[in-house]
C-alpha cells in the first residue's frame, strides 16, 4: 500500500472497519510511513471523541411544543387578514390561474391596440437628416421589445375576428 491508497482507507482504518489483508497492508504501511501514522492517530482521536460524545436527548414534549408554536404563528398571520398561503392557493387553482392569465393578456392587448396604428419607424422620415442616425440607433435598440408587443397585438385569433367584422381584405403580415 502506498500513501495515496492509505489516504483512501484511512477513515475505515481509524474507525476499525478495515479487516483482513487490507488491514494488514495498512498497518504495514503505518510502520514505515510517519506522515500516514500521524494522520491515522488524528483520525483515531476524532473517532474516539465522537464515540464518547453523548448526544443530548430531545425532550419528549419538543414536537408537541413545536407544533403549538407553528399553529400560533399561522393564527397570528391569519389575524392580520393577509395570508400568502391562501393567496397562492387561490392562484394555484387551474381555473383561477387561467382566468387571471386571460385578464392579463386581454388587458395588454387592449392597451396596445388602443395606440395609434403608426409603425415606430415611420417618424424617422420626418426627422432632420442629422438626427436620423441617432434615432435609428435608438429604434434598433427598441425594436426587439416592440416586436414582442407586435406579436401579442397580431395574435392570430383576434386579427381574424377584426378583419372578419370589418369585412376588409386581410393585411398580409409576416
Ligand atoms: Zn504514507
Amino acid at each position: 500500500m502506498n500513501c495515496s491508497q492509505m489516504q483512501s482507507t484511512l477513515l475505515d482504518y481509524a474507525t476499525g472497519r478495515l479487516s483482513g489483508a487490507d488491514r494488514v497492508s495498512a498497518e504495514h504501511h503505518l510502520t514505515l510511513c510517519q506522515g500516514c501514522r500521524e494522520r491515522a492517530e488524528g483520525f483515531r482521536a476524532v473517532a474516539q471523541v465522537l464515540e464518547d460524545w453523548d448526544t443530548p436527548q430531545i425532550s419528549p414534549w419538543f414536537n408537541a411544543r413545536l407544533r403549538q408554536r407553528i399553529a400560533a404563528r399561522i393564527a397570528s398571520e391569519e389575524a392580520l387578514g393577509w395570508n400568502w398561503r391562501r393567496a397562492l392557493g387561490w392562484l394555484a387553482q387551474p381555473v383561477t390561474a387561467a382566468a387571471f392569465a386571460a385578464v392579463l393578456i386581454v388587458g395588454s392587448l387592449a392597451v396596445w391596440t388602443s395606440r395609434p396604428a403608426t409603425h415606430p419607424a415611420t417618424p424617422i422620415a420626418t426627422q432632420p437628416a442629422i438626427a436620423q442616425d441617432q434615432q435609428k440607433a435608438q429604434v434598433d435598440e427598441l425594436l426587439p421589445v416592440v416586436e414582442d408587443f407586435d406579436m401579442l397585438a397580431n395574435f392570430e385569433v383576434i386579427q381574424d375576428m377584426k378583419t372578419a367584422s370589418a369585412a376588409k381584405p386581410a393585411k398580409n403580415k409576416m
